[in-house]
């Protein structure tokens, strides 16, 4: 055991792991990028999270940086629970739902809960958790703050940041704040703390004051923006101030969560499903501005290419037989509502007018049974995304959005380039949103589909720029996009990122590399050759 190591376990309630094969399992995440950690320490609570800070950050003091990274489950696609230093590893023993408030619809956890586990208990209280990512099964809470996920419902429901209140978070220095919305008066307390904690809202308030119209730019015309941080709902018209709404997709880049309370909404298994088939895309495109303007709009907006159901079809033509059958139309959407009330059937009636209208057919499903296999369509993509039976795997590279208006040059755009590549085109995703995703089909250990990865990531991410568009939209930069984040805001605004960053973790000891300090020869020089989702073969992935 190193020095290092050795000076953790003793100080540490939780344990401290150096071993090649622990360095070896979290040496990668879901992505397709690896990294050696030095050691692993599993904190058996806030205390040991804030030591482990406190002592990285005198080392930095003194000129050596070992940087921590907080890890919830390792499912993230971009490289953000990688660390050349200390990997902070959550589940293991801080994963406990701490308090339901039931009359406040709130619920406390510590950040290694797993988010499945946290969903069925609020579903037995009537309650859910909306923004889940398809990725519920094997991730956990912590991470979900981190990326800021979303998922499925949050065409309708927002973002993870919608739904977190307060946080208890450990700086960098192994100080430990509460965030929580301030009123002026409890601000001006915090303004004239002679911690670092007050330094941190002394130069939070100062750079939000000094570049109140850089900052407007921040927000592109998108319905989910995760790349840099998010400055806009600090401070309000009203004076109130509130650090929350920043670490929500920071990434473990500003302070690491130790307990976070979210607000939850009332579960209501009570749905209808519609699934609808289009030839057009400029069909598509006009049905989904609808559909999101619709005085109720619907709970789900989700889309699957007919390459995806052509591939799928080959792999397993039991998966879809008797759902939807070949000659496939170019997309199909599934779009559900959950209105508890009488509003469902208007809305439904609503939507099935709009969908008439444009789509060559549409289906609705108001049986649980029926509405499962539906729901088969959509999750037909784990059988692309896991398939494992030949060299080739799904690579996870790119999670952009456009602005909505904008789907259709999108759409066209990125099936002109997988063209132009040789890549094997196959669309799905939160259409609501127009966050679609590709996971090409490619051998990490062949120069030349290495090539193609880097030249769909370069060509896809100019694109999306173009288009007005954001490089991250479920789920933020981490390590793969950070290359990029500069191109899309620009010099002046990146510089503010920086600027924000620094005033967080001044020695840099916080998640390094994520969102700053990572250029396209790093990632080069990271790239796996081997990639696969070794991590989670125990659950068939979702997409
Ligand atoms: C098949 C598949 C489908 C997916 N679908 C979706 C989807 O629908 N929507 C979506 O948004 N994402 C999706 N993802 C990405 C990923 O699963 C989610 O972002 C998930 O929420 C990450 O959780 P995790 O526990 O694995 O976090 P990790 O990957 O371990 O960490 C993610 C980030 O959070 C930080 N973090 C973790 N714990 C803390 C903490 N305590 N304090 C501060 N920072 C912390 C980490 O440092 C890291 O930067 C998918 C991934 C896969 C493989």
């Amino acid at each position: 055991m190193s020095k290092v190591a050795h000076y953790l376990q003793e100080h540490l309630v939780g344990e401290v792991m150096t071993g090649t094969d622990a360095r070896h399992y979290f040496a990668t995440d879901g992505s397709i990028l690896l990294l050696d950690p030095s050691l692993i320490v599993y904190p058996r609570g806030e205390n040991d999270v804030r030591k482990t800070a406190r002592f990285s950050w005198q080392l930095a003091e003194r000129g050596r940086i070992i940087p921590i990274t907080p890890r919830g489950s390792g499912t993230n696609q971009t490289g953000s629970a990688l660390s050349s230093g200390i990997v902070l590893v959550f589940p293991a023993h801080m994963n406990r739902i701490l308090e339901l408030d039931t009359k406040n619809n709130t619920v406390t956890v510590e950040p290694g809960i797993n988010y499945a586990k946290l969903q069925q208990t609020l579903h037995t209280h009537g309650r859910f958790l909306p923004p889940y990512p398809a990725s519920i099964e094997y991730s956990t809470l912590g991470g979900a703050i981190g990326e800021n996920t979303s998922g499925e419902k949050s065409v309708k429901y927002g973002d993870t940041r919608a739904y977190l209140k307060a946080l208890r978070l450990v700086l960098a220095n192994g100080e430990v704040i509460e965030t929580g919305r301030l009123h002026k008066r409890e601000l001006s307390k915090k303004l004239g703390l002679a911690t670092f904690e007050g330094e941190i809202y002394r130069s939070v308030d100062t750079l939000l004051e000094e570049q109140h119209e850089l900052l407007e730019q921040l927000g592109r015309n998108v319905r989910r923006n995760n790349a840099g941080y998010y400055l806009s709902d600090i401070k309000r018209r009203d004076g109130s101030f509130d650090l929350t709404p920043l670490i929500a997709g920071s990434q473990g880049t500003l302070g690491i969560v130790t307990e976070a309370v979210l607000s939850t909404e009332p579960h209501n298994p009570q749905i209808t499903l519609m699934m609808a088939r289009f030839d057009s895309v400029e069909y598509l495109q006009q049905a989904i501005i609808e559909l999101t303007n619709l005085h109720e709009p619907p709970s789900v907006i989700e889309l699957i290419d007919q390459y995806v159901l052509q591939q799928v079809n080959e792999l397993n033509p039991n998966q879809l037989k008797e759902i939807i059958k070949p000659p496939f139309s170019a997309f199909v959407l599934l779009v559900e509502f959950d209105n508890g009330d009488r509003s469902l059937k208007k809305a439904v009636k609503q939507a099935t007018k709009l969908l008439e209208k444009y789509a060559t057919a549409v289906q609705i499903e108001t049986e649980s049974e029926q509405q499962q296999q539906l729901w088969k369509v959509r999750e037909s993509t784990s059988m692309l995304v896991a398939n494992n039976t030949g060299a080739q795997r799904s690579t996870p590279l790119i999670d952009g959005a456009v602005p909505p208006e904008r789907l259709r040059e999108y759409i066209e755009g990125v099936y002109g380039l997988l063209k132009d590549i040789g890549i094997k085109p196959a669309l799905w995703g939160h259409a609501g949103d127009a966050n679609l995703y590709v996971q090409p089909q490619l051998n990490l250990n062949q120069v030349g589909d290495r090539q193609k990865a880097f030249r769909f990531l370069n060509e896809y991410t100019e694109l999306v720029i173009k288009l007005g568009g954001t490089t991250g939209s479920s789920s933020s930069d981490g390590r793969l996009r950070t290359p990029y984040l500069e191109n899309m805001y620009g010099t002046e605004l990146y510089a503010l990122l920086q600027k924000l960053k620094q005033i967080f973790d001044p020695y840099g000891t916080l998640n390094p590399g994520v969102k700053f300090g990572t250029s396209l020869d790093d990632i080069k020089a990271m790239l796996r050759t081997d990639y696969g989702l070794d991590h989670l073969y125990d659950h068939l992935p979702r997409s």
